[in-house]
């Protein structure tokens, strides 16, 4: 397993406290991080997770082109 740690407290990583922002509109979300390192080429800090509006906008930009 892997946690964080913030001045000697440590903080777990769980599937319900793993949060991003939004590169399209900011909005802070919760990420499954087991989505992520699922993924094969996890990349922590290159990893853009874009909010459920967002990534619904997208795939519908994606379908109607
Ligand atoms: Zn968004």
């Amino acid at each position: 397993m892997f946690y964080l740690k913030h001045k000697g407290t440590r903080l777990e990583i769980g599937e319900d406290n793993v949060y991003t922002t939004c590169p399209k509109c900011g909005k802070e979300h919760k990420v499954d991080i087991c989505d992520i390192l699922g993924g094969g080429d996890a990349d922590l800090y290159g990893t853009n997770v874009y909010c459920h509006e967002c990534s619904v906008k997208r795939d519908d930009e994606v379908s109607t082109r």
